[in-house]
């Protein structure tokens, strides 16, 4: 604290990222990052692209990248804004379209940068607590409201919703706007951009961090309404005209033109998904479903706690939250080769034998 800090920052409580260890022998099941690396013709344009006309400022729309994002989802490029990873999607998005009178929406359990920006923002809220098997249940969310956000797939639960539901909480709130968060879409769960066209208040955000593998590039995107991008790009114009530097736009085009290695790669993923699944069971965990690249887990008889340390020991790096108190014995851990997922499962083996 300081005489000389501002009235909100004092009572900041920042989001804390996962550990980025600088030990590069620790297997890396922390951060939902990709195993598989970028496309070689991402690389390959990045190389291209690593010159001269560096020196020169971006294209401050992005537009060659917004045409192609548009090209892929059948969109129009106005419904389409790009961002320095999606969480500055997020960001803008709580200030502009949620700072409401009335409190907004979102599960207890999930992202925890949400409750972050309403504090950032002044933005009222209100948690609604997952049910008994900790899914969403989106007939709770049909209450007065500033907004709605949640992930689908939730995070760090990994359950995704179908559309049908999203549609049925679309259908039942026509006042507010809904984001829907699909950072994890692309391990097998249905996007809502599909509904865009209909639902005039529906934005979709999505990442180029997991299932492209550019967590290191800093890439996010949003669709919806003409009308909503319009709002997100006021922010934008009025906090950084070049979020998106001449490399990431370039890499982000290769990746969403080099659609065969993303396919692939992510099919990859949810092969290793389930058999880490299917091993984990045999060893009496349970295991919430997921349509993510992360599983949540506990064991019948070690603590979360317990078994993060026990890991960390064999140089495996997972995900563990202290709070809430629910959540304090499952792990979360990402979902890496099969190769990686056959040393994880023999090192667990061990611990918990
Ligand atoms: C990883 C993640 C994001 C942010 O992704 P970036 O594009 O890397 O900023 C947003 N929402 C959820 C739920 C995430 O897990």
């Amino acid at each position: 604290m300081s005489k000389y800090w501002g009235n909100i920052v004092e009572k900041l409580m920042p989001y804390t990222p996962g550990e980025q260890p600088k030990d590069l022998d620790l297997l890396k099941l922390n951060t939902n990052e990709n195993p598989f690396g970028p496309s070689p013709r991402v690389l390959n344009e990045i190389k291209k692209n690593c010159k001269d006309h560096l020196r020169l400022y971006p294209d401050p729309e992005s537009l060659e990248l917004k045409k192609s994002l548009a090209e892929h989802h059948n969109l129009s490029r106005e419904s389409v804004f790009v961002s320095n990873g999606s969480d500055e999607s997020l960001a803008f998005i709580f200030q502009a379209l949620l700072k409401k009178d009335k409190p907004i929406l979102f599960p207890d359990i999930t992202y925890s940068f949400y409750p972050v920006y309403c504090q950032l923002y002044e933005i009222k809220y209100e948690q609604i607590p997952l049910d008994q098997n900790f899914n969403i249940n989106l007939d709770d969310y049909l209450v007065e409201n500033g907004g709605i956000i949640f992930p689908n797939p939730n995070a760090p639960t990994g359950i995704p919703k179908s559309l049908k539901d999203v549609e049925g909480l679309l259908i039942n709130n026509n006042h507010s706007v809904i984001v829907v968060d699909e950072a994890y879409v692309d391990f097998g769960t249905s996007s809502a951009i599909k509904l865009i066209n209909k639902y005039e208040n529906l934005i979709v955000t999505q990442s180029f961090s997991k299932g492209r593998s550019l967590a290191g590039m800093r890439l996010g995107c949003a669709f919806a309404n003409p009308n909503l991008i319009e709002a997100l790009n006021r922010i934008k114009n009025s906090f950084n005209s070049y979020p998106i530097d001449r490399l990431a736009q370039t890499s982000a085009i290769a990746s969403i033109a080099d659609g065969v290695y993303f396919e692939e790669n992510c099919n990859k993923v949810i092969e290793a998904r389930l058999y880490l699944q299917e091993q984990l069971k045999i060893m009496e965990f349970d295991i919430l479903p997921s349509g993510a690249n992360f599983i949540f887990t506990k064991h019948k008889n070690v603590s979360g706690k317990n078994l993060f340390n026990e890991l960390r020991k064999n140089k495996i790096l997972v995900r563990h939250f202290n709070s809430p108190e629910r959540i304090s014995n499952y792990l979360r851990i990402t979902i890496g080769t099969m190769n990686q997922m056959h040393k994880l499962v023999s090192v667990i083996k061990e611990i918990v034998k």
